[in-house]
């Protein structure tokens, strides 16, 4: 593709989001205007295929920056923005299955501006056409480092047609000073002295917000152990708050072994899928049928993209700290008796070895508790 001439016109086919992306990347330089999404059906997991489920839409609009605010899922329209001009620009692709397979059509392209001027001025000063190239970036951080003059610093940035604002560059300083930051970039640059280990950075906006470290032991594991893959976070074992993930496999003395390693900012979906697309990217996955995971891993929806494959369940610990927390005297109004009753009961269905003495206990169990059906309703709901 020419990367001067953008190929977003009407009934263009573009063969994946990445492509279509890119497309619009430059149509928005060429044309000066900034596109945001407005709304979508979002491709999801698991009534989806894997080679569909990368084109992300299955429908999707885009519109002009100063056109109508974009939804917000909690807040409803935003009723105030400096930016609203009621630009009418419309853009809206459709995932369209044809003979040679699937492609991100664009539907529906009203390419005129209302109410502003496509100005190359003004678009540069736009927040996303200020964000800063990696070089560039590093560039302020280490000037900044050595306690540079913002002013001159600015002026660089300026020379090379890139806008940038003092407040920019402030705001580069004050992250670089958020002790995180530094310490693991340090970590990372240690890490990749590691021969043969696979250490890759997970970046948001020029943001780093992640390592992931896999060394040729723990490929190794996951090479000869895939089918059952276990993720959990550790806390509090770093003084910087950052949650460490181990991905366990089972060896075949039924030992656990390290696969993978993730140093994270948090348990986001960015930092999640962030990992788990390393892993894809150096790992056979396709053999990995079961995920257990963490009740509360923030973003198992990272998870469900990422292996649709594989059966996503939570741990036995996780389920018995739900039945306990849901099993009170207060909650159900039984004595204290009956808690520790029905604790035991349900921790043996939870143990049952196979699906035949499941089921035989459950029958059990259900007789026995006939009087108390509010334990069962609520378990069976
Ligand atoms: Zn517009």
């Amino acid at each position: 593709m020419d990367d001067t001439e953008s190929s977003i016109k009407i009934n263009a086919k573009f063969k994946s989001i990445v492509d279509f992306n890119l497309a619009l990347a430059i149509y928005e330089k060429q044309y000066f205007t900034n596109i945001v999404i407005h709304k979508s059906d979002i491709l999801k997991p698991p009534n989806t295929k894997e080679d569909i489920i990368q084109f992300k839409y299955k429908r999707a609009t885009f519109i002009c920056k100063y056109g109508l605010q974009k939804v917000s899922r909690s807040r409803g329209i935003r009723k105030t923005s400096s930016l609203r001009k009621n630009c009418i620009f419309k853009l809206v692709v459709h995932l369209v299955k044809y003979t040679s397979g699937h492609y991100l059509v664009i539907h529906k392209l009203d390419d005129i501006h209302t109410n502003h001027e496509l100005d190359e001025k003004l678009f540069k000063l736009l927040p996303k056409q200020r964000q800063l190239s990696p070089s560039k970036r590093q560039f302020v951080e280490q000037s900044l480092s050595i306690k540079g003059n913002k002013v001159k610093i600015q002026e660089v940035i300026l020379k090379t047609g890139k806008m940038i604002t003092l407040k920019d560059i402030h705001n580069i300083g004050s992250n670089l000073n958020k002790p995180s930051n530094n310490i693991l970039f340090n970590v990372y640059q240690q890490l990749k002295e590691d021969n043969g280990a696979i250490v890759e950075i997970i970046e948001e906006n020029n943001q780093l917000m992640g390592i992931f470290y896999q060394d040729s032991n723990m490929s190794h594991n996951l090479k000869f152990y895939p089918e059952v893959l276990f993720i959990d976070a550790t806390y509090k074992l770093n003084n910087i708050g950052m949650p460490l993930f181990i991905l366990l496999v089972i060896d075949s003395h039924g030992q656990s072994q390290i696969a993978a390693l993730w140093l994270v900012k948090g348990e986001t979906y960015c930092c999640v899928k962030g990992c788990c697309d390393i892993l894809k990217k150096h790992n056979d996955i396709n053999k990995i049928k079961v995920i257990i995971g963490d009740k509360d891993l923030a973003d198992r929806q990272a998870l469900f993209e990422s292996f649709p494959n594989a059966n996503i369940q939570i741990c036995i610990f996780h389920v018995m700290c739900s039945f306990r927390s849901e099993i009170t005297t207060l909650k159900r109004n039984i004595t204290g008796e009956d808690v520790v009753t029905v604790l035991t009961t349900l921790q043996k269905l939870v143990y049952a070895r196979s699906e035949s003495e499941y089921n035989m206990l459950f029958c059990t169990y259900k007789f026995e508790f006939a009087t108390g059906a509010k334990i069962f309703r609520y378990q069976l709901a």
